[in-house]
């Protein structure tokens, strides 16, 4: 049992800038010194293996944040640059032999960075308009997927590219829109309503998370979701009035937009009587299994939020571990023999939900096909929910990485089960990999796509 006397106390300093005081108050101290400097979890960490630099190491930027919360170092453009060249892929807890809640530290530091750091008119504008204007709200998102799919498929995006217009775009964007997917105003909700039956006896009754982009940009893989779900023996509801979850927020030090999304998601699925509380997407679910830390300060929304983040769960550890799963096979029509397949794990499904053997179970299961693990498979993308926006050179170096491993499978089909690792994935075959050859596809679709006998 712990001493209270040995538990190390924020020291009593006098720091005179805002920024400063800031991160005294919300940097959770005990974590900090938690961290005993071993050193193991710098092997794990994308950017100080990209870089060998300490400062750009998850020990490196602890000792950061220890030295400003003891006001032995002002928090300069410089510390602020480290907080932000972190992708948050949290690799840097399962190596942890302290248990530093690393990722909990990130983001207080940035949410105290954004609360006192004053962006230029136009960052600011942007950041308002898709924090606030856009993400929580799901009629605008639909506005914005019809827009979009228009832009797509009227001959407006073939216009775009042959008039070189996104030429006048920063160049890591320009690339990112040739590999989005078709997008839509038509979510899950709207193709196929609210609650879907279970096929054959019920195993249990499941509600869809079904994600804010998700849903405009991959509306079909959440469809595919609720498919295979009714397959598996899964009623699954999708409660309209859910919103976006947060996460987004929460990496980019809007936790109070964050907190406010969450509390609603908590009274909408509480409504909906509800086993599991099903995520398609590493990045939201991650988030969504904490919300019980994201809320545990807010005395109304606490205990509720212990019970949502009880309940959420990845759609393939659902299938692995309660599911009677269907039979799966690449068919003759596809291949003339066995298929290779490999998988890119989703860092927030692998270290934050600890899923990173359901899946592999289930592509498995798949009869005719062969799956090979990808070296370093556990290491980020650099899609990292924005990074590959925000900080393109590092998130392009740590890409071209991963396709050296990826090329090296030969593998027919790349699969993902997060959104932002299959566009960045796509991206990576795109610019290094066999393009034509290799394919890119979410898990669920990929499963879906092989179930022997749809009713
Ligand atoms: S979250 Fe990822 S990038 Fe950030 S310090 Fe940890 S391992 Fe490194
Ligand atoms: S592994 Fe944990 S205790 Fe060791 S240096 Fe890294 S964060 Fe600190």
């Amino acid at each position: 049992m712990n001493n209270v006397s040995s538990i190390p106390r924020k020291p009593d300093v006098q720091l005179t800038s805002p920024l400063a005081q800031r991160l005294h108050l919300k940097l959770d101290y005990d974590q900090l010194t938690n961290c005993m400097r071993c050193g193991f979890c710098l092997p794990a960490c994308p950017t100080f293996r990209e870089t060998g630099l300490e400062q750009e190491s998850p020990r490196g930027r602890i000792a950061l944040m220890k030295a400003v919360a003891d006001g032995l170092m002002s928090p300069d453009q410089a510390f602020q640059d480290q907080m932000n060249h972190c992708l948050g892929c949290r690799a840097c807890e399962p190596a942890c032999p302290a248990d530093v809640k690393y990722g909990q530290l990130i983001e207080q530091a940035r949410d105290a960075i954004e609360d006192e750091v004053k962006h230029r008119i136009p960052v600011r504008g942007l950041r308002r308009t898709v924090f606030e204007g856009l993400f929580p709200h799901r009629k605008r998102l639909k506005v914005l997927g019809g827009a979009l799919g228009f832009y797509q498929k009227s001959g407006l995006q073939k216009m775009a590219r042959h008039s070189g217009v996104m030429r006048m775009f920063p160049k890591h964007l320009a690339e990112m829109e040739k590999v989005l997917p078709e997008a839509s105003a038509n979510g899950v909700v709207e193709q196929i309503g609210t609650i879907f039956p279970a096929k054959g006896e019920t195993v249990a009754r499941v509600a869809l998370f079904r994600g804010c982009i998700m849903d405009v940009l991959f509306a079909q893989t959440n469809v595919n979701t609720v498919k295979l779900l009714s397959e598996a023996g899964f009623e699954v509801v999708i409660p309209n009035e859910q919103v976006c979850c947060g996460a987004l927020h929460a990496h980019s030090g809007e936790m109070e937009l964050a907190r406010s999304l969450a509390r609603t998601n908590l009274s909408v699925f509480k409504e909906a009587g509800i086993d599991y509380i099903v995520s398609n997407a590493g990045g939201c679910g991650a988030l969504l299994v904490e919300y019980d830390h994201l809320l545990h300060e807010d005395s109304e929304h606490a205990e509720m939020a212990k019970w949502f983040a009880s309940r959420v769960i990845d759609v393939s550890q659902l299938l692995h571990e309660h599911g009677r799963i269907p039979v799966f096979a690449e068919t003759e029509e596809r291949t003339s023999g066995t298929v290779t397949i490999t998988y890119q794990d989703s860092c927030h499904l692998r270290n934050v939900m600890k899923s990173s053997n359901a899946p592999r179970q289930l592509m498995k299961q798949v009869a005719n096909v062969n799956f090979v693990e990808m070296k370093e498979a556990d290491r980020c993308c650099g899609s990292a929910g924005i990074y590959n926006v925000t900080q393109p050179e590092m998130a392009g170096e740590i890409l071209s990485h991963k396709m050296e491993h990826a090329n090296r499978t030969e593998a027919r089909y790349l699969l993902t089960s997060n959104p932002g690792c299959l566009l960045q994935m796509k991206l990576g075959v795109e610019k290094h990999g066999a393009a034509g050859e290799m394919e890119v596809k979410h898990i669920v679709d990929f499963l879906y796509e092989r179930i022997c006998h749809h009713d």
